[in-house]
């Protein structure tokens, strides 16, 4: 059996319960599959059996105490996955799907994702199964310092730098921050995503959505094509999906549909931002949208997926994208999609994209913005500068489009043009791999 396939079948074994974690873990191993055997010294090194495993996993208990005065427990994780070309990286969650198999999967994928942006960033990923919706601020303000209460031993600015992602957005970056420098008495970059005024980057809550787009845009263009005029729809509108609205947007593109759990928003005259950001801000329906523009409409629990578009951009998270979504959105002409959100497409619907020559643009390169602008906040706390807005963007904008080169150049060298699922596995992998070898058994 091929060694590649062979550590995937091991990997299977050894965490047979981790779905998130396997199916993630698959399609890279997948992808890497004749890249990996054809360098047997990969194999005579451990490399791929040491590649899979994190360095390290950290599970922890996280006690609070509610506004009633019960005392609450939740479970913290981070998963410290590899160090070979930078501190671990990646943002925390805090959703109560969270578990150990979803923060593995997210911290692998951060691994290639971080090597894709071209600066020296490791990987790792973290989180709790808590819910953040619907508690006070002093609520979250006690998770958040007990969770920093275990954490911060584990994390510095040399060491490990956590972020956001969901349900982690400023506020709780603050918390955590303030917590951080109380413990360690020291005032470093160990956060990213920050507030400005205490070390944050400007373009920073921008960039994830920004950085999709400009990478779709720049793959569009390679095809000879452009977003100006097309019809596009997008999944989710947190940080990520409502930056990309608004890139989207500017870039002359049409978007006439916004989705979340609880029904997708129709607006042919193209979605009002400031509308939908007035709702999201006070967390309110996404049925409020047409009091405002009342010739929209709110369909109540449709998926996105069943507007015809051009261009899909899911944006709200993983697996929320499968085999008949794919096939909905091919039949009714899409033939761009670009993943904000960290595997939103299933196995299954990534291949109905490939089947059907759509042009599909994987998460860990798309989505790739956010941390790419988190590495140059932490450059920015190094060198103690601020850097302005559209510095940050012109960097962005460069990051977004090398890496869109990069893996497009890996996919022709892999004989699999276009592939650009294989061409981002296999771009971020060879920069990790390589270290690893040169770094030896560790
Ligand atoms: N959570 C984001 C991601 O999935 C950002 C991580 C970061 O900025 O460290 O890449």
């Amino acid at each position: 059996m091929s060694y590649t396939l062979s550590v995937l079948e091991q990997l299977k074994e050894n965490n047979a319960r981790q779905t998130e974690f396997i199916q993630a873990a698959t399609e890279i191993l997948t992808s890497l599959k004749d890249y990996v055997d054809a360098r047997p010294q990969y194999e005579a090194a451990g490399l791929l059996e040491r590649f899979v495993e994190p360095e390290r996993q950290i599970v922890f208990r996280v006690p609070w105490i509610d506004d009633a005065g019960k005392v609450r427990v939740n479970r913290g994780y981070r998963v410290q996955f590899n160090s070979a070309i930078g501190p671990y990286k990646g943002g925390l969650r805090f959703h109560p799907s969270v578990n150990l198999s979803i923060i593995k999967f997210l911290a692998l994928e951060q691994i290639l994702k971080n090597s894709l942006t071209g600066q020296a960033i490791g990987g790792g990923k973290g989180g709790a199964d808590f819910n953040p919706m619907g508690k006070s601020d002093r609520e979250v303000m006690a998770f958040c310092q007990s969770f920093v209460s275990e954490l911060f031993r584990h994390i510095s600015h040399m060491t490990d730098v956590p972020a956001g992602d969901i349900g982690v957005g400023a506020r709780e970056v603050g918390y955590m921050f303030g917590q951080y420098k109380r413990l360690a008495n020291s005032f470093e970059g160990v956060f990213t995503g920050k507030g400005i005024n205490y070390g944050g980057s400007l373009a920073r809550t921008e960039a994830t959505g920004y950085g999709l787009v400009y990478l779709v845009e720049e793959m569009m263009r390679q095809h000879d094509q452009s977003l100006a005029g097309k019809t596009v729809i997008v999944s989710g509108a947190g940080n990520v999906g409502s930056h990309a609205v608004e890139k989207a947007q500017q870039l002359g593109a049409n978007v006439i549909a916004v989705g979340e759990y609880t029904g997708t928003i129709l607006d042919n005259q193209g979605i009002d931002l400031a509308v939908l950001r007035e709702i999201t801000a006070r967390r309110g329906d996404f049925a409020d949208y047409v009091n405002a523009r009342p010739h929209a409409e709110f369909l109540p629990g449709t998926k996105v997926w069943t507007v015809p578009c051009e261009i899909a951009l899911p944006c709200a998270t993983q697996n929320e994208l499968d085999e008949d979504d794919a096939k909905t959105l091919v039949a009714n002409g899409c033939t761009t999609v670009g993943e904000g959100a960290n595997m939103p497409a299933t196995l299954e619907a990534t291949e109905v994209f490939r089947h059907n020559g759509v042009l599909f643009a994987p998460g860990k390169a798309a989505n790739a913005g956010g941390v790419a602008t988190s590495a140059l906040e932490m450059s920015q706390n190094s060198s103690r500068m601020a850097w302005s807005f559209d510095k940050v963007d012109d960097k962005l904008k460069n990051i977004m489009t090398g890496i869109y080169h990069n893996i497009s150049t890996a996919a022709d060298e892999a004989g699999c043009p276009g592939n650009y699922v294989v061409g981002a596995n296999i771009a971020g992998f060879k920069k990790v791999a390589d270290a690893m070898m040169a770094q030896g058994i560790v």
